[in-house]
């Protein structure tokens, strides 16, 4: 009796869709207390002792006064941005660092800017640990007081378990002749490296300055509050000399 040959995945039987498939890195965060050498979600960040903590300046943020612990005194100013995510390439064999660069940082403002919704004012960091550690680490990292920030954009410490995975691109990248498909639920939504943007609104992929198409990094979703926002999505361009990058983020 000849061997039984399996039946290919239902992806494979659409023309054109196999070929979409990126690897993607799901970063799989759960609640927990990550240390400032672990990768994580919301945790402490691996800070350079010389480099100031970046503050957000937006005029209409109060912030408190001499001693951010006291939530009696709050004045307007700058407040301080709130750790996101930090990553380790050890941890994320997928990830394609720069030249030299083994650690991708990324802070945003947890505050709300009443003219934009979703966090805002995000800012990433490429560095290199040895250096960071070499240098001396920033012991005093600033927080927000409580009462202050938007708590949907403010992520629960969290320890990361990356996988990989094939992952395809959402209804919204589909070239137009696959949109009207039925296709298999292949797209994976979460908070992932690489892969395709986990979009939840149209697609709106941003061009660097060189009006290069910039390649999806990361997106940030569905495994923190983000509000009415689906997602927080982050790219750059390989092709010019600084890695710009660029985000963007899509509310319901
Ligand atoms: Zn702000
Ligand atoms: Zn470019």
């Amino acid at each position: 009796m000849p061997a039984q040959i399996p039946e290919p995945p239902m992806k494979d039987l659409i023309p054109g869709h196999a070929d979409l498939a990126r690897e993607t890195t799901l970063l799989n965060p759960e609640p927990g207390d990550p240390g400032v050498r672990d990768s994580s979600l919301g945790g402490a960040l691996l800070w350079p002792a010389d480099e100031p903590w970046p503050y957000c300046a937006q005029e209409d943020h109060w912030t408190s006064g001499s001693d951010w612990r006291d939530p009696t005194e709050i004045v307007p100013g700058a407040v301080p941005m709130v750790p996101v995510l930090q990553l380790f390439a050890r941890d994320v064999p997928g990830l394609e660092f720069p030249e030299g660069k083994d650690l991708l940082q990324l802070v945003w403002c947890a505050l709300i800017h009443e003219q934009d919704p979703g966090p805002v004012m995000p800012r990433l960091y490429w560095r290199n640990e040895a250096e960071v550690t070499a240098g001396g680490l920033l012991t005093e990292i600033p927080g927000v007081s409580e009462g202050e920030y938007d708590e949907d954009h403010m992520p629960e410490p969290s320890t990361l378990s990356p996988t990989t995975a094939a992952d395809y691109p959402s209804r919204h990248d589909l070239p137009g002749q696959l949109r009207e498909t039925p296709l298999p639920d292949s797209h994976l939504i979460g908070t992932k490296v690489g892969g395709w943007p986990a979009w939840t609104q149209p697609a709106d992929w941003p061009d660097c300055d060189s009006g290069h198409r910039m390649e999806h990094l990361l997106t940030i979703t569905g495994d923190i509050q983000l509000g009415d926002c689906g997602g927080v999505y982050f790219f750059h361009c390989r092709r010019c000399p600084g890695l710009p990058w660029d985000w963007r983020f899509d509310c319901h």
